[in-house]
Protein backbone atom coordinates (compact mmCIF):
# COMPACT_ATOMS: atom_id res chain seq x y z
CA UNK A 1 0.00 0.00 0.00
CA UNK A 2 1.03 3.35 -0.48
CA UNK A 3 -0.79 6.25 0.76
CA UNK A 4 0.02 8.30 -2.49
CA UNK A 5 -2.24 5.77 -4.13
CA UNK A 6 -5.38 6.76 -2.35
CA UNK A 7 -8.00 8.97 -3.15
CA UNK A 8 -9.44 10.76 -0.19
CA UNK A 9 -13.36 10.64 -0.53
CA UNK A 10 -16.11 12.05 1.89
CA UNK A 11 -17.06 9.26 4.15
CA UNK A 12 -21.13 9.37 3.74
CA UNK A 13 -21.17 8.40 7.33
CA UNK A 14 -18.45 9.01 9.77
CA UNK A 15 -18.81 7.92 13.45
CA UNK A 16 -15.57 9.49 15.25
CA UNK A 17 -17.29 12.46 13.90
CA UNK A 18 -20.50 12.11 15.94
CA UNK A 19 -18.46 11.92 19.09
CA UNK A 20 -16.83 15.07 18.15
CA UNK A 21 -15.89 17.12 20.98
CA UNK A 22 -16.52 21.05 19.84
CA UNK A 23 -15.98 24.18 21.78
CA UNK A 24 -18.43 26.47 23.16
CA UNK A 25 -18.13 30.54 23.96
CA UNK A 26 -14.89 30.83 21.74
CA UNK A 27 -15.56 33.63 19.32
CA UNK A 28 -12.60 32.40 17.07
CA UNK A 29 -13.80 29.54 16.45
CA UNK A 30 -17.86 30.58 15.66
CA UNK A 31 -17.20 30.75 11.91
CA UNK A 32 -15.88 26.89 11.83
CA UNK A 33 -18.21 25.80 14.80
CA UNK A 34 -20.88 26.61 12.80
CA UNK A 35 -19.89 25.76 9.73
CA UNK A 36 -19.38 21.82 11.04
CA UNK A 37 -22.92 21.98 12.46
CA UNK A 38 -24.47 22.23 9.37
CA UNK A 39 -22.01 20.00 7.85
CA UNK A 40 -22.52 17.37 10.68
CA UNK A 41 -26.52 17.26 9.79
CA UNK A 42 -25.74 17.30 6.24
CA UNK A 43 -23.88 14.09 6.61
CA UNK A 44 -25.71 12.48 9.50
CA UNK A 45 -27.93 9.08 8.88
CA UNK A 46 -29.47 7.77 11.95
CA UNK A 47 -30.62 5.30 10.64
CA UNK A 48 -26.95 4.02 9.66
CA UNK A 49 -26.12 5.13 12.89
CA UNK A 50 -28.49 2.99 15.02
CA UNK A 51 -27.20 -0.19 13.06
CA UNK A 52 -23.99 0.44 13.67
CA UNK A 53 -22.14 -0.25 16.87
CA UNK A 54 -21.53 2.58 18.90
CA UNK A 55 -18.39 1.42 20.97
CA UNK A 56 -16.15 0.01 18.30
CA UNK A 57 -16.40 1.65 15.07
CA UNK A 58 -12.96 0.96 13.53
CA UNK A 59 -11.81 -1.77 15.46
CA UNK A 60 -14.95 -4.05 15.23
CA UNK A 61 -13.86 -4.65 11.90
CA UNK A 62 -10.99 -6.17 9.93
CA UNK A 63 -9.20 -2.82 8.85
CA UNK A 64 -6.06 -1.74 7.77
CA UNK A 65 -3.84 1.29 7.67
CA UNK A 66 -1.04 2.57 6.68
CA UNK A 67 1.06 4.01 9.29
CA UNK A 68 3.67 6.84 10.16
CA UNK A 69 4.64 8.57 13.77
CA UNK A 70 6.94 11.87 14.61
CA UNK A 71 8.66 12.52 17.70
CA UNK A 72 7.48 16.18 19.59
CA UNK A 73 8.62 17.85 21.76
CA UNK A 74 7.28 20.73 23.65
CA UNK A 75 8.69 23.36 26.33
CA UNK A 76 6.52 24.38 29.52
CA UNK A 77 7.00 27.98 29.62
CA UNK A 78 6.88 27.30 33.34
CA UNK A 79 8.47 23.83 34.61
CA UNK A 80 5.31 22.25 35.79
CA UNK A 81 6.06 21.54 39.58
CA UNK A 82 5.16 18.98 41.50
CA UNK A 83 5.82 16.63 44.38
CA UNK A 84 7.05 14.12 42.11
CA UNK A 85 10.12 16.86 40.95
CA UNK A 86 9.98 19.20 38.25
CA UNK A 87 9.05 18.57 34.69
CA UNK A 88 10.22 21.21 31.51
CA UNK A 89 9.78 19.05 28.51
CA UNK A 90 6.62 17.56 27.49
CA UNK A 91 7.96 14.95 24.62
CA UNK A 92 5.48 12.31 22.45
CA UNK A 93 4.84 10.61 19.35
CA UNK A 94 2.35 11.90 17.26
CA UNK A 95 0.82 8.44 15.29
CA UNK A 96 -0.80 9.32 11.55
CA UNK A 97 -2.72 6.43 10.09
CA UNK A 98 -4.00 6.34 6.11
CA UNK A 99 -6.76 3.52 5.24
CA UNK A 100 -7.60 2.42 1.56
CA UNK A 101 -9.81 5.11 0.97
CA UNK A 102 -7.92 7.99 2.02
CA UNK A 103 -9.20 8.70 5.42
CA UNK A 104 -6.70 10.03 7.82
CA UNK A 105 -6.46 8.65 11.70
CA UNK A 106 -4.78 10.79 14.55
CA UNK A 107 -3.25 9.54 17.60
CA UNK A 108 -1.03 10.91 20.08
CA UNK A 109 1.18 8.55 22.65
CA UNK A 110 2.02 11.09 25.48
CA UNK A 111 3.32 9.02 28.41
CA UNK A 112 4.09 10.00 31.98
CA UNK A 113 6.30 7.06 33.07
CA UNK A 114 6.85 8.03 36.38
CA UNK A 115 3.23 8.37 36.65
CA UNK A 116 2.78 4.77 36.14
CA UNK A 117 2.48 4.56 32.07
CA UNK A 118 5.73 3.04 29.56
CA UNK A 119 8.66 5.26 28.78
CA UNK A 120 9.31 7.47 26.03
CA UNK A 121 11.35 5.09 24.78
CA UNK A 122 9.70 2.10 24.98
CA UNK A 123 7.08 3.53 23.30
CA UNK A 124 9.17 4.87 19.87
CA UNK A 125 10.71 0.94 20.23
CA UNK A 126 7.21 0.07 19.92
CA UNK A 127 6.79 2.31 16.96
CA UNK A 128 10.03 1.56 15.26
CA UNK A 129 9.21 -2.36 14.97
CA UNK A 130 5.99 -2.00 13.78
CA UNK A 131 5.26 -2.99 9.66
CA UNK A 132 4.06 0.33 7.83
CA UNK A 133 0.92 -1.61 7.62
CA UNK A 134 -0.85 -2.17 10.48
CA UNK A 135 -4.51 -3.75 10.98
CA UNK A 136 -6.92 -3.62 14.06
CA UNK A 137 -5.59 -6.98 14.96
CA UNK A 138 -2.29 -5.27 15.71
CA UNK A 139 -3.62 -2.64 17.61
CA UNK A 140 -6.05 -4.76 20.00
CA UNK A 141 -2.84 -6.91 20.87
CA UNK A 142 -0.56 -4.01 22.04
CA UNK A 143 0.49 -5.30 25.49
CA UNK A 144 -0.97 -3.81 28.58
CA UNK A 145 2.22 -2.52 29.92
CA UNK A 146 2.19 0.05 27.04
CA UNK A 147 -1.07 1.99 27.94
CA UNK A 148 -0.43 5.44 26.06
CA UNK A 149 0.22 2.96 23.04
CA UNK A 150 -2.61 1.55 23.62
CA UNK A 151 -4.75 4.83 23.55
CA UNK A 152 -2.68 6.35 20.70
CA UNK A 153 -2.96 3.82 18.01
CA UNK A 154 -6.65 3.17 19.38
CA UNK A 155 -7.92 6.75 19.28
CA UNK A 156 -5.84 7.13 15.62
CA UNK A 157 -8.28 3.96 14.38
CA UNK A 158 -11.24 5.08 15.74
CA UNK A 159 -10.78 8.38 14.35
CA UNK A 160 -10.15 7.64 10.65
CA UNK A 161 -12.47 9.33 8.81
CA UNK A 162 -13.73 12.39 10.67
CA UNK A 163 -11.22 15.35 9.02
CA UNK A 164 -13.77 18.09 10.23
CA UNK A 165 -13.41 16.78 13.91
CA UNK A 166 -10.48 19.09 14.72
CA UNK A 167 -12.61 22.28 16.55
CA UNK A 168 -10.60 22.72 19.88
CA UNK A 169 -9.25 25.51 20.84
CA UNK A 170 -6.84 26.20 23.67
CA UNK A 171 -7.79 28.26 26.44
CA UNK A 172 -11.43 27.71 26.80
CA UNK A 173 -12.92 27.05 30.03
CA UNK A 174 -16.15 25.12 28.42
CA UNK A 175 -16.56 22.14 25.48
CA UNK A 176 -19.45 21.46 24.10
CA UNK A 177 -19.80 18.20 22.26
CA UNK A 178 -21.68 17.27 18.67
CA UNK A 179 -24.96 16.35 18.83
CA UNK A 180 -24.81 12.83 19.83
CA UNK A 181 -27.32 11.12 22.05
CA UNK A 182 -25.74 9.57 24.84
CA UNK A 183 -22.83 12.23 25.12
CA UNK A 184 -22.93 15.23 27.38
CA UNK A 185 -23.39 18.26 25.69
CA UNK A 186 -21.06 20.53 27.67
CA UNK A 187 -17.86 19.83 29.64
CA UNK A 188 -16.88 22.57 32.02
CA UNK A 189 -12.81 22.66 32.22
CA UNK A 190 -10.53 23.07 35.52
CA UNK A 191 -8.00 25.65 35.46
CA UNK A 192 -4.49 24.11 37.08
CA UNK A 193 -2.83 26.31 39.39
CA UNK A 194 0.84 26.12 39.70
CA UNK A 195 2.47 25.38 43.36
CA UNK A 196 3.32 27.90 45.48
CA UNK A 197 2.09 32.02 45.73
CA UNK A 198 1.72 32.56 42.04
CA UNK A 199 -1.45 30.76 42.34
CA UNK A 200 -2.56 34.02 44.25
CA UNK A 201 -2.71 35.95 40.95
CA UNK A 202 -2.95 32.94 38.69
CA UNK A 203 -6.68 31.77 39.58
CA UNK A 204 -7.84 35.56 38.64
CA UNK A 205 -6.59 35.75 35.19
CA UNK A 206 -8.04 31.77 34.80
CA UNK A 207 -11.55 33.39 36.07
CA UNK A 208 -11.49 36.34 33.32
CA UNK A 209 -10.91 33.52 30.78
CA UNK A 210 -14.18 31.94 32.34
CA UNK A 211 -12.77 28.78 34.42
CA UNK A 212 -14.97 28.13 37.84
CA UNK A 213 -13.03 25.15 38.80
CA UNK A 214 -9.54 25.75 39.86
CA UNK A 215 -6.53 22.49 40.57
CA UNK A 216 -3.79 23.78 42.81
CA UNK A 217 -0.56 21.74 43.55
CA UNK A 218 -0.12 21.34 47.09
CA UNK A 219 2.78 19.03 48.72
CA UNK A 220 5.57 20.48 47.00
CA UNK A 221 7.04 23.10 49.82
CA UNK A 222 6.72 22.80 53.61
CA UNK A 223 3.16 22.50 54.77
CA UNK A 224 2.41 25.43 56.92
CA UNK A 225 3.48 27.92 53.95
CA UNK A 226 0.88 26.00 51.91
CA UNK A 227 -1.82 25.96 54.43
CA UNK A 228 -0.81 29.56 54.99
CA UNK A 229 -1.56 30.40 50.27
CA UNK A 230 -4.86 27.78 50.74
CA UNK A 231 -6.15 29.70 53.44
CA UNK A 232 -5.87 33.19 51.26
CA UNK A 233 -6.93 31.12 47.93
CA UNK A 234 -9.86 30.25 49.59
CA UNK A 235 -10.83 33.65 51.16
CA UNK A 236 -10.36 35.22 47.67
CA UNK A 237 -11.96 32.74 45.47
CA UNK A 238 -15.74 33.91 44.51
CA UNK A 239 -18.73 32.21 46.18
CA UNK A 240 -19.53 30.09 42.75
CA UNK A 241 -15.90 28.70 42.43
CA UNK A 242 -14.78 25.36 43.44
CA UNK A 243 -10.97 24.22 44.27
CA UNK A 244 -9.63 20.74 43.89
CA UNK A 245 -6.60 19.84 46.07
CA UNK A 246 -3.62 17.70 44.13
CA UNK A 247 -1.01 16.58 46.49
CA UNK A 248 0.49 13.87 43.95
CA UNK A 249 1.11 11.52 46.80
CA UNK A 250 3.65 14.11 48.66
CA UNK A 251 1.67 13.81 51.78
CA UNK A 252 2.53 11.72 55.16
CA UNK A 253 -0.68 10.23 56.78
CA UNK A 254 -0.90 13.47 59.32
CA UNK A 255 -0.38 16.11 56.64
CA UNK A 256 -2.98 14.75 54.97
CA UNK A 257 -5.11 14.92 57.98
CA UNK A 258 -4.02 18.17 58.79
CA UNK A 259 -5.38 19.08 55.22
CA UNK A 260 -8.68 17.67 55.71
CA UNK A 261 -9.46 19.04 58.81
CA UNK A 262 -8.31 22.68 57.71
CA UNK A 263 -10.60 22.10 54.18
CA UNK A 264 -13.42 21.20 56.53
CA UNK A 265 -13.32 24.34 58.72
CA UNK A 266 -12.49 26.68 56.20
CA UNK A 267 -15.52 25.02 54.39
CA UNK A 268 -17.64 26.49 57.05
CA UNK A 269 -16.28 29.97 56.59
CA UNK A 270 -15.86 30.50 52.85
CA UNK A 271 -18.70 30.19 50.07
CA UNK A 272 -16.28 28.63 47.43
CA UNK A 273 -16.41 24.92 47.61
CA UNK A 274 -13.48 22.65 48.12
CA UNK A 275 -14.30 19.82 45.61
CA UNK A 276 -11.58 17.53 46.73
CA UNK A 277 -8.12 16.40 47.73
CA UNK A 278 -6.66 14.47 44.91
CA UNK A 279 -3.71 11.67 45.77
CA UNK A 280 -2.86 12.67 49.43
CA UNK A 281 -0.46 9.49 49.94
CA UNK A 282 1.29 7.36 47.99
CA UNK A 283 0.12 4.98 45.48
CA UNK A 284 1.17 2.11 47.61
CA UNK A 285 -0.93 3.73 50.81
CA UNK A 286 -4.16 2.83 49.61
CA UNK A 287 -5.41 1.44 52.52
CA UNK A 288 -4.58 4.97 54.32
CA UNK A 289 -6.65 6.66 51.37
CA UNK A 290 -9.76 4.43 52.16
CA UNK A 291 -9.60 5.39 55.43
CA UNK A 292 -8.95 8.89 55.18
CA UNK A 293 -12.31 9.24 53.02
CA UNK A 294 -14.67 7.70 55.77
CA UNK A 295 -13.98 10.85 58.27
CA UNK A 296 -13.53 13.84 56.61
CA UNK A 297 -16.50 16.41 54.85
CA UNK A 298 -13.72 16.99 51.88
CA UNK A 299 -13.76 14.05 49.26
CA UNK A 300 -10.71 12.34 48.47
CA UNK A 301 -9.92 11.17 44.43
CA UNK A 302 -7.05 8.66 43.21
CA UNK A 303 -5.16 9.75 40.49
CA UNK A 304 -1.46 8.16 40.72
CA UNK A 305 -3.25 5.14 41.97
CA UNK A 306 -5.24 4.95 38.93
CA UNK A 307 -2.98 5.79 36.17
CA UNK A 308 -3.62 2.92 34.52
CA UNK A 309 -6.69 0.48 33.73
CA UNK A 310 -5.22 -2.41 35.73
CA UNK A 311 -4.61 -0.22 38.37
CA UNK A 312 -8.52 1.28 38.32
CA UNK A 313 -9.65 -2.13 38.57
CA UNK A 314 -7.60 -3.39 41.04
CA UNK A 315 -8.29 0.22 43.35
CA UNK A 316 -12.24 -0.33 43.03
CA UNK A 317 -12.03 -4.28 43.69
CA UNK A 318 -10.10 -3.26 47.13
CA UNK A 319 -12.86 -1.09 47.64
CA UNK A 320 -12.90 2.34 46.48
CA UNK A 321 -16.29 4.04 46.00
CA UNK A 322 -14.31 7.59 45.99
CA UNK A 323 -13.55 9.93 43.14
CA UNK A 324 -11.40 8.34 40.35
CA UNK A 325 -9.10 10.89 38.24
CA UNK A 326 -8.98 9.17 34.77
CA UNK A 327 -5.96 10.44 32.67
CA UNK A 328 -7.31 8.41 29.21
CA UNK A 329 -3.97 9.55 27.77
CA UNK A 330 -2.19 6.98 29.76
CA UNK A 331 -4.99 4.53 30.66
CA UNK A 332 -4.62 2.25 27.47
CA UNK A 333 -7.26 0.86 25.91
CA UNK A 334 -10.64 3.26 25.59
CA UNK A 335 -12.61 0.53 24.29
CA UNK A 336 -11.74 -1.64 27.49
CA UNK A 337 -12.55 1.19 29.89
CA UNK A 338 -15.66 1.84 28.25
CA UNK A 339 -15.95 -2.14 29.06
CA UNK A 340 -15.57 -1.18 32.66
CA UNK A 341 -17.58 1.49 32.49
CA UNK A 342 -20.67 -0.28 31.34
CA UNK A 343 -20.30 -2.64 34.65
CA UNK A 344 -19.20 -0.60 37.24
CA UNK A 345 -21.07 2.75 37.87
CA UNK A 346 -17.82 5.10 39.46
CA UNK A 347 -17.29 8.83 39.98
CA UNK A 348 -14.67 10.23 37.60
CA UNK A 349 -13.00 13.55 36.56
CA UNK A 350 -11.66 13.38 33.23
CA UNK A 351 -8.00 14.80 32.99
CA UNK A 352 -5.21 15.88 30.65
CA UNK A 353 -1.51 14.28 30.35
CA UNK A 354 -0.26 17.34 28.54
CA UNK A 355 -1.09 16.27 25.08
CA UNK A 356 -1.57 18.09 21.82
CA UNK A 357 -4.59 19.25 20.61
CA UNK A 358 -4.54 15.84 18.65
CA UNK A 359 -5.20 13.56 22.26
CA UNK A 360 -6.44 15.95 23.99
CA UNK A 361 -9.39 15.62 21.42
CA UNK A 362 -9.42 11.79 21.43
CA UNK A 363 -9.57 12.37 25.40
CA UNK A 364 -12.34 14.87 25.09
CA UNK A 365 -14.29 12.73 23.10
CA UNK A 366 -14.39 9.93 25.85
CA UNK A 367 -14.66 12.18 28.73
CA UNK A 368 -18.35 13.67 26.67
CA UNK A 369 -19.04 10.20 26.60
CA UNK A 370 -18.57 8.67 29.87
CA UNK A 371 -18.54 11.49 32.31
CA UNK A 372 -21.69 10.80 34.43
CA UNK A 373 -21.45 13.68 37.07
CA UNK A 374 -21.06 16.97 36.37
CA UNK A 375 -17.48 17.48 37.32
CA UNK A 376 -14.86 19.72 35.42
CA UNK A 377 -12.64 17.84 33.17
CA UNK A 378 -8.72 18.91 33.85
CA UNK A 379 -7.84 20.42 30.83
CA UNK A 380 -7.25 23.77 31.72
CA UNK A 381 -3.22 23.26 31.25
CA UNK A 382 -2.62 25.57 27.97
CA UNK A 383 -1.16 28.45 30.06
CA UNK A 384 2.04 26.49 31.02
CA UNK A 385 3.16 25.76 27.37
CA UNK A 386 5.56 28.95 26.29
CA UNK A 387 3.86 28.72 22.68
CA UNK A 388 0.58 27.86 21.83
CA UNK A 389 -0.10 24.51 19.94
CA UNK A 390 -1.26 24.50 16.37
CA UNK A 391 -5.08 23.42 16.58
CA UNK A 392 -5.14 21.08 13.74
CA UNK A 393 -3.02 17.89 13.35
CA UNK A 394 -2.21 18.23 9.70
CA UNK A 395 -0.09 21.67 11.05
CA UNK A 396 1.17 19.90 14.21
CA UNK A 397 2.58 17.03 11.92
CA UNK A 398 4.12 19.22 9.36
CA UNK A 399 5.64 21.55 12.21
CA UNK A 400 7.45 18.65 14.60
MG1 LIG B 1 -3.19 14.62 40.09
Amino acid sequence: MNADKFVPQHSHFDLPRLRSVQVAQCPALSTQHSALSTHTSTYLDFARYKSLSVKHSALSTQHSALFTFRPYQRKFARPLTTHHGVWEMREGIILRLVDEAGNVGWGEIAPISWFGSETLDQALNFCRQLPKEITSETIVSIPDDLPACQFGFESAFDGMGSREWWFDYFGCAQYKSAHQPGLRENLSCSGLLAAGEVALQQWQTLWQQGYRTFKWKIGVDAIAKELAIFDNLCRSLPASAKLRLDANGGLSYEEAELWLETCGKIQGEVSAEIEFLEQPLPVKDLAGMLELSKFYRTAIALDESVATLQQLISCYQQGWRGIFVLKPGIIGSPSKLRQFYQQHEIDAVFSSVFETVIGRQAALNLAAELSRKNRAVGFGVDHFFAQAAATNPESLWNNF
